[in-house]
């Protein structure tokens, strides 16, 4: 299976579990027409639902379409012995009737059983679009197809997620007002304008900028600083000028006895 519709089934799926509490293994419901194509194609039943619908599933056939299938005669045994392997679903028709017809009444008007139909009719398909949520899968020249949600199926989908959103009546009332007071809405007078309309007046020059007559101010501010920070320090010698590097760079903490050793170390590395 394609990867861009392996991904659009699987958001599928996804939306009937989540809107619909569809639950894996998901019930399929299984037609003799499907059974026979599965024979005619050499297809692997269970295992292309599996892959189509991307999850467990549990295959399953009524007792009206499976005496369709044996009444089809020994030609028809392969399929009739593939219907065999599924599980049986009682659908209280004690004449058997048309397949479709039985499907269609096991299904109802809402599919809570939350049944899969797997069918090669197309009348019955077009049946089961008008009932909300029924996943509907055939196959098309020997691909399986699962159909994308029918017009019933996202109209009810929309209303149930609408109804997740909306806040009931009565706990409506407990809820702070967020609608703005009306005040608010009260438009304040306009402001008349004063003078020209400014987009339709001419632009004036905009003056060159003045070259400053002072040679790099920043500059001085840093050499300020520099010495201000200097000055800081405290320890000027008596002519007034700083002192040197090294004094500076002494810090009254820990690291002090460090650096010490390390200027040890070498002084003594030195003398040797
Ligand atoms: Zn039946």
């Amino acid at each position: 299976m394609r990867q861009k519709r392996a991904k659009a089934y699987k958001k599928l799926m996804g939306m009937y579990e989540l809107v619909f509490g569809f639950r894996q293994p998901y019930q399929v419901l299984v037609d003799s027409g499907m059974c026979m194509s599965a024979q005619d194609h050499k297809i692997e039943l269970v295992k292309q639902l599996e892959t189509v619908l991307q999850g467990k599933i549990k295959p399953m056939i009524t007792q009206c379409c499976i005496v369709e299938l044996y009444k089809l005669g020994k030609e028809r045994q392969p399929a009739v012995d593939l219907a065999k392997g599924f599980e049986r679903r009682k659908c209280n028709h004690r004449e058997a009737i048309d397949g479709n017809a039985c499907l269609k009444s096991v299904v109802g008007d809402t599919n809570k059983h939350r049944y899969i139909i797997a069918s090669q009719s197309q009348e019955l398909r077009a049946e089961l679009r008008k009932v909300q949520a029924v996943p509907l899968v055939h196959i098309k020249m020997s691909v399986m197809i699962l159909e994308p949600p029918s017009d019933e199926t996202i109209r009810v989908k929309a209303e149930l997620t609408q109804e997740a959103l909306d806040v009931p009546e009565e706990e409506k009332k407990e809820l702070p007002s967020t609608a703005p007071k009306e005040a608010e809405f009260v438009a304040k007078p306009r402001r008349k304008a004063k003078g020209p309309n400014p987009l339709s007046v001419k632009k004036k020059q905009p003056k060159l900028p003045m070259i400053s007559p002072r040679p790099q101010p920043q500059r001085l501010d840093t050499l300020e600083l520099k010495r201000k920070r200097d000055d800081e320090d405290g320890d000027v010698r008596e002519d007034g000028a700083p002192k040197k590097k090294r004094r500076r760079r002494k810090r009254p903490n820990e690291s002090e006895s460090i650096h010490t050793t390390v200027e040890q170390n070498t002084i003594e590395e030195r003398d040797t």
